[in-house]
Formats: C-alpha cells, structure tokens, sequence
C-alpha cells in the first residue's frame, strides 16, 4: 500500500479535522530508538513530546520488549475479573501499592489508558459516598483548562470548551473553577496570592454546591494538555485542607505527571499533598501498551472492605482491567524508572532547562512566558507582551522549522510545549533547546 496516498484519508484523528489532514498530512512516524525518532523518508528526530507524553524510558528498550515477548510466550491473555487472576497483575499491584507507601495507596484497578482511569476514579468516588450513606454526594469539581481524557466522565469534568461543546449535555452536577494560572489571571501576579484565592474559590464552590452533594475535587497536579499550568506552591496543599475541611475526597489526575515527569515521582508527591484517588496511565507502561491505572487509599478500601453485601462489590473494570502484557511491560518500564531514577534526572534537567529558557523572555519579543516543572515545560507566545494576545502563527512557523531540524515538540495553541523522554540527557536537551532557538529568531525575522 502507498501510505502516502491514504495518510489521513479513512483514520480519525484524535482531535483533528478531516480537510486539515489531507491539507496537512500528519508526519508519519516510522522508527523509534532512544529518544530519537524517523519518519518514514528517513528524516532523524530527537522527540522532544516523548509520543504523547508517555514514553519515559525511550523507545525501543530491550527490557521491556523482552518482557513483553516472554509474557506473549507464557500467557497472552487471561482476565482479572471476579474469580481469576494471573501473576503480572498481582505483581503490578504489589509493585504500585510499595511505590505509592507514602500516599498510603491501598487497592488498584486496571484499564487501558487515562480516560478509562479517570472514568473508575469518578465512580469509585460516587460509589464511595453511596456506601457511607451519603447518597446526595455526587457532584464533581474541577479547574478550568484542566484536561482528563474522553469518556463522558473525563469529558464532564475537562476544563476546556473544545472538549465538551460538540458533546453536550454531558454528566450532570459537574462544575469548574478557576485554574491558578500566573500568567493568565484576573487576580493577581502574585503566585502565592493566587494560590489562596484559587483554593478559596474551591471552598466558595463547594459552599455554593452544597457541601453534602460534592463527591470530589478533581486536578491534575501540573496541567499538562491545558498548556503546562504550574500552580503555586501552596495551592495543591490548600486544596487538601480544604477538602478535607469539607470531605471532599481528592482525586490526583497523575496520568501526565505520575512516575516522574513533573520531577517527582508523583505530582503529588511534589506538593507534599496526599490524594484519595491517583490516576495513572501513559508513563505507568511507558507506552509500550496500552494501560491505565485507578489507585485508592485506605479510606476508600476501607469502605468497601466494610460493606459486605452485593451492594459493596464494584460494578465496575474492563475486559482489559489488567492485560498480562501491558501489566509486563508496565513492571519493566517502572523497574527502569526506578533503577535509573528517572524522576531525579527529570528534576535535574527540568532545573537546566528553566535556567536556559527563562532569558528568553526578556531576549525575544514574542515569548511571553516559559513555564515548567521537571521535564514538562510550555513557552507561550504573544502577539506583544502588554496585552498578551495569543500569538499562534509563529508556533507553527517555529514548529515547522524545528522538524525540518531534526527535533520534534508539541504545538499547542500559542504555545511549544517541551517534553522529552525522562532518559534524555543534557547533551540531547540543550539541542532541542539549540534547534528551538534558531528557530524561534528565523520566525520571529520573517
Ligand atoms: N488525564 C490527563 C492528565 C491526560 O493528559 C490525558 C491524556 O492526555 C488523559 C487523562 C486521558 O488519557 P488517554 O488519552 O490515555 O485516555
């Protein structure tokens, strides 16, 4: 077959519009090593989106292909539904519960990616509440530009209109606040300022809601697909406090910044702040199949344990709740994540990256702003720094100059976002940043 000749013609896209796709033929990745990718002429990349924020161990890693080829050997599929079991997943589990210690993480139910995740946390949640005799107790709070995946649960609760608007109505009793986003806010400059008044926002919802029918407050603890919203400090730690004044319980959309992306090895873990519920997906296999996860705490597992009858069973998993070749591929990706504490290098690198883009906002007049935290990072350009209008004709002029390069990263509106697999080291980084910044001043000279 001529790829060529049907690239974009018979797939959606996710997110794209048929007529873009055959006016702009997506690129057509064909190899992958390392942190390098090829597309189908041959053309060499560094890739600097890690695929889709996932693939933190690199491509082509003989562990985990390894792991995935013996599990094809031993056992391609058997399903984790009441009444059996196969060891991967028991192994997984055991291997979640010891990472998550700290967060007192106690059970775990598999899917297979972040919207399936985001889907069990909303009715383990729901479920949750119904069991402790509190059936008002479903709504759902969460921040604007907050992105969660798909499903009509994710959907509902997605910060942003172009995820909702074509599929309206979607799950009633679900409701936004504002994110705390520095650079664009009509508050205050002041991060810490904003913290508080964002986490105060949450306790003026909650009130407004009606404490006793608000199941859970959902955020991710750096908001990855909204355009790298780093929040103050103090936010994440407020936003406990306050659920926990009006028990709330607090579910960590982990998918992007879970095992080490964000410089941590949780999101979480980060802003010293202990979720209910974790969600987890991308990095958790590295990419190399399909899986998701839904962690709970003892709170959570408790409840259920006590609840005896049939009522206390969960309604709920997925013929795929627990893949034996996902769970392999997931156990050698995170044994890399660990032995090569690829959190520690996101952290380090994430600290290097900072020091040499930061300057770039006073050295060239269409950034705006650069923001990050380990190795996720988004540079926002503006048509003039005073009225901050979105400048998003340079990010594809820079976009396109960068593949022609040799380094891919992610367009995203009027923003680059920079994402690297979290083995990447300081050498192949900076030329990432190289190739960014001779591309940046030929468009902003054309
Ligand atoms: N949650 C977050 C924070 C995400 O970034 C994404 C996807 O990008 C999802 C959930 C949905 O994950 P998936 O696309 O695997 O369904």
């Amino acid at each position: 077959l001529n790829i060529e000749e049907w690239n974009g013609k018979e797939q959606w896209h996710p997110m794209g519009h048929p007529n873009d796709m055959l006016q702009k033929p997506p690129l057509i990745i064909k190899k992958g090593k390392g942190v390098h990718i090829e597309d189908n002429h041959g053309r060499k990349m560094i890739d600097g989106f890690a695929g889709l924020w996932n693939i933190n161990c690199g491509y082509n890693r003989q562990e985990i292909k390894d792991a995935i080829i013996n599990q094809l050997d031993e056992l391609v599929y058997y399903s984790t539904f009441k009444g059996t079991s196969h060891p991967r997943s028991i192994e997984l589990a055991h291997l979640l519960m010891e990472m998550t210690k700290p967060e007192n993480m106690k059970r775990v139910m598999f899917s297979s990616g972040g919207s399936d995740a985001m889907e069990t946390a909303m009715r383990i949640a729901r479920q949750y509440w119904k069991m402790e005799g509190q059936k008002d107790r479903y709504k759902f709070i969460s921040l604007k530009q907050g992105y969660h995946g798909t499903h009509f649960g994710a959907a509902s609760v997605n910060g942003n209109t172009r995820f909702r608007r074509n599929y309206e109505p979607l799950l009633p009793g679900c409701s936004h606040i504002d994110a705390p986003w520095t650079y664009r806010n009509p508050y205050t400059e002041n991060p810490e300022e904003l913290g508080k008044i964002c986490a105060e926002l949450l306790e003026r919802e909650i009130q407004f809601q009606s404490p006793d029918t608000v199941a859970a407050f959902i955020m991710e603890p750096v908001l990855g697909a909204g355009g790298v919203i780093v929040p103050p400090d103090n936010f994440m730690p407020l936003v406990r406090e306050v659920c926990d004044k009006y028990d709330v319980l607090l579910i960590a959309d982990e998918v992007v910044t879970g095992f080490g992306r964000s410089g941590s090895m949780f999101g979480s873990r980060a802003w010293g702040v202990k979720p209910d519920i974790m969600t987890l997906a991308k990095g958790i296999s590295s990419g190399y199949i399909p899986l998701g996860a839904t962690l709970c705490n003892e709170r959570i597992d408790n409840v259920f344990k006590a609840n005896n009858d049939s009522f206390g069973a969960i309604g709920h998993g997925y013929t795929y709740s627990g893949h034996p070749v996902a769970c392999a591929a997931a156990i050698a990706a995170l044994n890399i994540v660990i032995k090569e504490d690829l959190p520690a290098n996101a952290r380090k690198l994430g600290n290097h990256l900072m020091n040499r883009l930061k300057p770039f906002e006073n050295t060239y007049k269409t950034v705006g702003d650069v923001r990050g935290k380990g190795l996720m990072f988004a540079i926002e350009f503006v048509k003039d720094k005073t009225s901050k209008k979105p400048n998003r004709e340079i990010v594809s002029k820079i976009h396109k100059k960068m593949i022609e390069k040799g380094a891919f990263v992610r367009a995203s509106g009027n923003a680059i976002i920079i994402s690297p697999p979290l083995i990447i080291n300081k050498k192949e980084l900076d030329s990432i940043v190289d190739i960014f910044e001779t591309s940046l001043i030929e468009a902003e000279a054309l």
